[in-house]
């Protein structure tokens, strides 16, 4: 097969050699032996380009399942934990506000844009924020509303939200954000200490009264208080 080689500066958005369909074509059939049913799910990461979401340095591992560095200490998620968040949240049709916490390189915040009505997202480093602004530029996504705050206290202005999705670990589930739950809406969130066992938990509000469930044991970065600049 002969492979051309991507520019050194800026990789393109179809990808070639390791970014290719292909590539991308076996990630899918790999969240499918790992359970994933759902098609808008397995369609949605099928589309989203995601060498474009990790450092050029990992670009060629960017269809492994795997999380993968995106400076500062942070992590792209792994696209099987991704697909697994956005099925749990799609269960009940479509959400039409979804709020989610920790934009990091703006993957997760991508594959929800496909999936739901609109995507608010909130992230405490400015610097991966803007990253993630630029992507969304580039890829044509509109329905993602951006914010450099302290996700831990959810975005009022917009609650209720249908879904919430957590991506990084706090140590109990924050208030603020049951608080913002509407009623027949669904969280997904891992919680837990770090060096401990962390869960996956689905929250539902229904009549009023909420229910949890563990889906399943996690690896996330901590949710950290506090927005840096
Ligand atoms: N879903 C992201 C994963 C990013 S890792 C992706 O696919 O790239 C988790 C992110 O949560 C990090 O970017 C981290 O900075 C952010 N985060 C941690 N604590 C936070 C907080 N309190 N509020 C907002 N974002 C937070």
């Amino acid at each position: 097969m002969s492979q051309r080689a991507e520019p050194a500066t800026e990789l393109s958005l179809r990808g070639s050699g390791l970014t290719s369909p292909r590539s991308r074509e076996r990630l899918i059939e790999r969240l499918q032996l790992m359970g994933i049913a759902n098609k808008r799910v397995l369609e949605a990461v099928r589309q989203v380009p995601r060498h474009l979401f990790v450092d050029e340095a990992f670009a060629g591992r960017a269809y492994e399942d795997t999380a993968l560095p995106i400076g500062l200490g942070q992590t792209i998620s792994q696209p099987y934990m991704v697909a697994r968040m956005s099925e749990a949240i799609l269960q009940a049709g479509t959400p039409q506000r979804v709020l989610e916490i920790g934009t990091g390189s703006g993957y997760q915040t991508s594959v929800l844009a496909h999936l739901c009505g609109r995507v608010y997202s909130l992230e405490r480093i400015g610097s991966l924020l803007e990253q993630a602004r630029e992507r969304f530029k580039r890829l044509d996504i509109h329905n993602v509303s951006l914010r450099h705050a302290d996700g831990a206290q959810g975005w009022s202005a917009h609650a209720p939200y249908d879904a919430i999705v957590v991506t990084a670990a706090p140590d109990n589930i924050p208030p603020r954000l049951l608080e913002q739950l509407a009623e027949g809406g669904r969280m997904v969130i891992p919680v837990g200490a770090q060096g401990s066992a962390q869960h996956l938990l689905m929250i539902r509000r229904e009549q009023g009264v909420l229910t949890e469930q563990v889906l399943e044991d996690v690896a996330f970065v901590p949710l950290i208080r506090g927005a840096l600049a």
